[in-house]
């Protein structure tokens, strides 16, 4: 059967342009103005992407999995105390389908590559949020709770999910209108380098803030009010993870020792999702204990679960990050009317045009 589809062809990395190219991946390029249907094709051939693709949007599903489980298996919904849960598991459905979709369809133009990674970083800000919201709820030791510091911990994320979505967009082109427009790219005079660190900072800094919590709990506390639930050894697995998937995305390695031999299979990117994935999964169900074990006590301790501390920072995130994707994509869907066709659709922007950024 798929023998009979004829899939297209991929290029090497001076077939492409600049801004399509991976370090250190030398094949496996799709067409940079692939249409819809070949980027969806593209999933059933060996590219460069596909397993990026792959390894997430099958956890996509076992994290939907996991929520209707909770929310018609357990008849989560009209429990206020698994609202955050709720949230947080809908946050890690969110992240690896808009990552997924943003491999699928980066390569049907430069715009749409921009664009695609825009919606990608809000994704992980949510899932950051998602984080601090379930953290504030089920994971804070019992020491802290009830202390300023967990007052702040939610606004402070929210905080954190705005500058950094908006830090993560703005290391691809700098600022809307200010240093690029539709088919203009006025870059600071920054590194490729500088970007990477950017974006490295967008999301190690809200991760390492939504962990103070448990790593104060599982790494320094001392005494009465640690909170030894028998969890940690799920902490400390998603800790791990979480620190690997990091130094995978910082180093680029292994291809970096190797250029050219892990450009299908194995390089530092699609490791980076799989450690993610994994990291989720274990923090998902540390999470899950920490709700089951501990409930009595928080319930009788802790400010009560409502839909100020679970669902309302979670909207309010989305919409936030949708006003700042939508700002970021703005300069890049309004073409100037000389390149509007008469029915209003897009001409096609020659390839020099698009080779500037
Ligand atoms: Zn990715």
């Amino acid at each position: 059967m798929l023998s009979l589809i004829k899939f297209p062809q991929v290029f090497s990395i001076n077939q492409v342009p600049k801004v399509f190219h991976e370090d250190c991946i030398i094949s496996g390029y799709r067409h940079p103005r692939s249409s819809a249907t070949d980027c969806i094709l593209s999933l059933f051939q060996m590219t460069n992407e596909t397993l990026n693709i792959w390894t997430h949007f099958l956890p996509t599903w076992y994290f939907l999995w996991k929520l209707v489980t909770v929310v018609l298996m357990q008849q989560g919904w009209p429990d206020p105390f698994t609202w955050p849960l709720l949230v947080f598991l809908i946050s890690c459905c969110i992240y690896p389908l808009a990552s997924s979709c943003a491999h699928t369809f980066s390569t049907m133009s430069l715009r749409a590559r921009h664009i695609c990674f825009f919606f990608d970083y809000a994704a992980l800000s949510f899932y950051s949020l998602g984080t601090a919201i379930v953290y504030s709820v089920y994971a804070f030791p019992d020491k802290w709770l009830n202390s300023s510091f967990h007052q702040w911990y939610i606004p402070i994320a929210m905080a954190n999910t705005v500058i950094c979505t908006i830090l993560a967009c703005y290391s691809r082109l700098g600022l809307p209108f200010l240093h690029y427009n539709f088919d203009v790219v006025k870059r600071l005079p920054e590194s490729p380098k500088f970007s990477k660190f950017f974006r490295i900072l967008a999301f190690a800094y809200p991760y390492l803030f939504d962990n103070i919590p448990l790593f104060y709990r599982v790494f320094l506390c001392t005494g009465e009010g640690c909170t030894d639930n028998g969890t940690d050894v799920l902490h400390y697995k998603h800790i791990a993870l979480a620190f690997i998937t990091g130094f995978l995305f910082a180093t680029r390695l292994p291809e970096r020792l190797a250029p050219g031999s892990f450009d299908y299979i194995g390089h530092s990117h699609q490791l980076f999702h799989v450690c993610s994935i994994l990291a989720t999964h274990f923090q998902t169900l540390a999470v899950e204990q920490d709700m089951v074990t501990r409930r009595p006590w928080l319930t009788a301790n802790s400010i009560p679960v409502s839909s100020v501390n679970s669902v309302v920072p979670g909207l309010l995130c989305v919409v936030l990050n949708l006003i700042i994707v939508f700002l970021f994509s703005l300069p890049l869907l309004s073409a100037p009317a000389s390149q509007k066709s008469e029915d209003g659709k897009d001409k096609k922007v020659p390839a020099k045009l698009c080779s500037c950024y």
